[in-house]
């Protein structure tokens, strides 16, 4: 399934055109392995709108910050991520239902 990522540099691009690198969580504290690999390989994969890393490989090679809606891959905002605007991973917290549709 394809869809369209509006890039704030470039406009709308096929999601083809970037690298999806996950969602975005509370920054990992510490230096010890467990709690840096559970970040790294176990997302929490749930169905609702999140907030997700994307890098644009085939358009400006920038990072950008994406709301989107797992069920439905509708892209609701983007930001650069190098913009103040852009949301941090704990006020996206706030917005994630925590009921319906979630994976235990
Ligand atoms: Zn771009």
């Amino acid at each position: 399934m394809s869809f369209t990522i509006v890039c704030p540099h470039c406009g709308p691009r096929p999601a083809t055109e970037y690298g999806f690198l996950g969602e975005v969580s509370a920054a990992v504290t510490g230096a010890t392995l467990d709690p840096l690999s559970e970040e790294l390989y176990f997302n929490d994969n749930i169905a609702a709108v999140q907030l997700e890393w994307w890098f644009h490989r085939y358009g400006c090679e920038r990072w950008l910050l994406a709301r989107r809606d797992t069920r439905t891959n509708e892209v609701h905002e983007v930001w650069a991520a190098d913009e103040s605007e852009a949301p941090a991973a704990e006020a996206d917290a706030s917005e994630t239902p925590a009921a319906e549709g979630t994976t235990p």
